[in-house]
């Protein structure tokens, strides 16, 4: 048995290794600490495209300042979130590099103007996902450059606007996005989607809708790329009053809460290690 208590090598520890030692232990607690829930607020950016509400008077009547604002809005009073909004016409699209490096969790909305959105912002987005950043995809959202470009699939499915009811159901029930719901809750007016959903299986599935018409539809889905955390969640067509239900707005609560980076960033490389933790060395 080893006797830690008396261990030699303990009492003979040099001063340069304590210090190393403190330090390391420094480093530990002060990550614990950083990403602790409660300590640090999570920085949410509301990105949308922000077209049909300035086009579309039945649109603009529903969310007259647009659906990222009514987001934003929503969560003001959340004192764990710090909200922000974004929209395409802004320079870069809202998405500098110094705002994306500050942001947690990116929640996106779009829908007409998917083709407008700059490959290089949507590469820029997908590594900050990679990294770590994770990525809240809403609705019409399926269609978004960075959402086939993360998940490798069309994310095609079928649709009808008749302004039907949909029941949104809850798979898995101790999951932290289905936290505070029902067995299964109803929005009373939506555009149908229906299967097949063209993604890849998800990781997670916590939510299945069925529609009064009869489809059903993979409602609520959970992915992992790189460090990223990636949350899609179906409802919102833009004509009804979608994310002004409580239901609607605590499922999306819950996902920035799973999505947001509980570690460091991480940085994808292909490093050539030279020599292995036990010895082993390439040769040249
Ligand atoms: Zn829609």
């Amino acid at each position: 048995m080893t006797d830690f208590g008396a261990s030699p090598r303990g009492a003979n520890l040099d001063p340069l290794n304590l210090s190393s030692v403190i330090c390391h232990l420094s480093f530990v607690i002060l990550k614990k600490l950083w990403f602790a829930d409660g300590v640090n607020p999570t920085r949410v950016i509301f990105w949308n495209e922000y077209f049909h509400e300035k086009k579309d008077p039945a649109v603009a009547a529903v969310y007259p300042k647009g659906i990222h604002s009514e987001l934003a809005a929503a969560f003001a009073h959340d004192s764990q979130l710090i909200c922000e909004t974004a929209t395409l016409e802004e320079k870069e699209h809202g998405l500098s590099v110094d705002r994306l490096d500050a942001t947690d969790v990116l929640v996106w909305w779009g829908h007409l103007a998917h083709k407008q959105v700059e490959d290089e912002i949507v590469e820029r987005v997908r590594q900050r996902v990679l990294e770590g950043m994770g990525l809240v995809v809403l609705h019409s959202g399926h269609y978004s450059k960075i959402f086939q470009r993360l998940l490798g699939s069309t994310c095609s499915l079928g649709w009808r606007e008749a302004g039907e009811k949909e029941r949104v159901w809850v798979c898995l029930p101790g999951h932290p996005i289905a936290r505070d719901l029902p067995d299964y809750f109803e929005i009373p007016h939506e555009e149908m989607y229906s299967e097949p959903f063209g993604i890849p299986n998800p990781d997670e599935l916590v939510f299945i809708s069925w529609f009064q018409g009869g489809e059903v539809f993979r409602s609520g889905c959970c992915w992992r790329r790189g460090a990223g955390k990636i949350f899609y969640f179906r409802p919102g067509h833009e004509t009804f009053p979608t994310y002004r239900q409580p239901e609607v707005l605590q499922v999306i609560r819950n996902g920035i809460g799973w999505a947001t980076p509980d570690r460091p960033r991480w940085i994808d490389a292909c490093p050539n290690i030279k020599v292995s933790p036990e010895g082993i060395r390439q040769e040249r």
